[in-house]
Order: C-alpha cells, then structure tokens, then sequence
C-alpha cells in the first residue's frame, strides 16, 4: 500500500510523513532529498542548471540510498554514491538550485524510475513529495495534500533552521519558500498539484499527532 503525502516547502510533509510511518510500521521515501542530492552533486561539479542533457545525465548514473544505522526503521543518513550527504542537501546553496535541477524532465524521469523502484520492494510505504499522488503513484490507496498558511510554514522553517544552528530573518524565509513554491508549481514537468482524489489538509494550528492521527485513520479505513 502507498500513502501519498504532497505539499508545499514547509508545509509540515516529513514530520508528517516520517511519524506516520512509525505509526504504522511503515517504509518512508523522501523524495525531496533525491531532488536535492542531484542539486547537490551540479553544484559540486558546476554544472548549468540550464543544462538539460547534463542534468539528465547525472541524475541517471548517480546512486542514491538511504541508509538505516542501527537498524533505525527511519531513514538515519541520505547517500550520493557512497557518501553521506545528509547535511549537504540542506545547505541556502541547495534550496536556491533544487527548483531548478528538479524542473528538468530527465532528472524526473530517472529520479521516478527509482522512487518507483523503492516502493515495490516495501508492503506499506509512506512518500512524500511534490507528484507523489499525481505523477509517480497516481493509484496510491491514500493520497494527502498538506498545506499550511505561508506564515506558519516560515515559521516552522525558521525553527528547523534555528535548531540546525543557522538564524536567518523570518521575512528571508518566507521569500525563499515562496519562490521555491512559484517554481515547483509552475513548471511544465509534472508541478506541484493536489491530485483531483487528494484529501486537502491544512496544518495551520494543528499540531503534528493530530494530522498524523487523521491520516493513520484513513490507512485504516482503506485497508479494511
Ligand atoms: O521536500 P523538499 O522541500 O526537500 O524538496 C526540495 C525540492 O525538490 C522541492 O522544492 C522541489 O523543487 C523538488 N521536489 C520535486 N518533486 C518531488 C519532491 C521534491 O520537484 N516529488
């Protein structure tokens, strides 16, 4: 079974997705941090982000894992080819050039392959992303689109930025989340979009055991 979680940056997906998938004794995909390995690895190796063809073609010869130290059921690291990239994907230098790797359609169309590739091998599986329940999994048995007020996704964003040791102005996070937001859903290649069957949720001044408590119910209710 594949529970789609969709939403805008911030928007509360990978608390969501990640408690979910506990709750439930799930598998968890983070599509985001593939999107963002392969910004990544362009920026390291200076590759045009208006370079389709170059783009395409890292994105097909990368290999990107998730380890699981400790057994850890949860994904504890995000792997580039061997190498542990977890703090590098979520660098400014990262958020400034993930819209413009992921509008690329071969990136997507290799990244998809893999995400797709990753959900086969799991019974149950939570993933979350901008096409989960409109692109990759359009027949998953539970779709959801988590959205959230712009203030209250800067300020979330603020508060993980701040525990991660960095303090950036609230004003300069709002502007960069909606600008990645504009991006990812007005490009031509699958956008950012609640798929038609999508059930809205918006987090706004629900805390995170209420939403995950919702969605677990709808599992239950379509797997019965
Ligand atoms: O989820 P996160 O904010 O880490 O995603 C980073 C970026 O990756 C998004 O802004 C978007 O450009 C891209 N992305 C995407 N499709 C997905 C997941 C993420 O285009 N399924």
């Amino acid at each position: 079974m594949i529970v789609a979680i969709d939403g805008p940056a911030a928007s509360g997906k990978s608390t969501v997705a990640r408690a979910l998938a506990e709750r439930l004794g799930a598998h968890y995909l983070d599509t985001g941090a593939m999107y963002r390995a392969i910004a990544h690895a362009a920026l390291e190796r200076g590759i045009d982000l208006d370079d389709g063809g170059a783009l395409t073609d890292l994105a097909t010869a990368s290999e990107i894992t998730f380890e699981h130290a400790g057994g850890s059921a949860l994904p504890t690291a995000v792997m580039l080819d061997g190498v542990d990239v977890t703090s590098a994907i979520r660098t400014p230098a990262v958020d400034g050039a993930v819209s413009a790797v992921a509008s690329d359609p071969g990136v997507r169309h290799a990244l998809v392959e893999h995400q797709r590739a990753h959900a086969s091998d799991a019974d149950i599986i939570v993933v979350e992303g901008r096409d989960i329940g409109s692109v990759v999994f359009p027949d998953a048995a539970v779709k959801v689109f988590l959205t959230a007020s712009a203030e209250e996704r800067a300020r979330r964003r603020h508060m993980e930025m701040a525990g991660r040791g960095r303090t950036v102005e609230s004003q300069i996070v709002l502007e960069e989340l909606e600008r990645r937001d504009t991006a990812d859903s007005s490009r031509e290649a699958s956008p950012l979009t609640a798929a038609p069957d999508a059930i809205p949720l918006d987090t706004t001044g629900l805390d995170i055991p209420e939403v995950v408590e919702r969605i677990a119910v709808l599992v239950e209710e379509r797997s019965a």
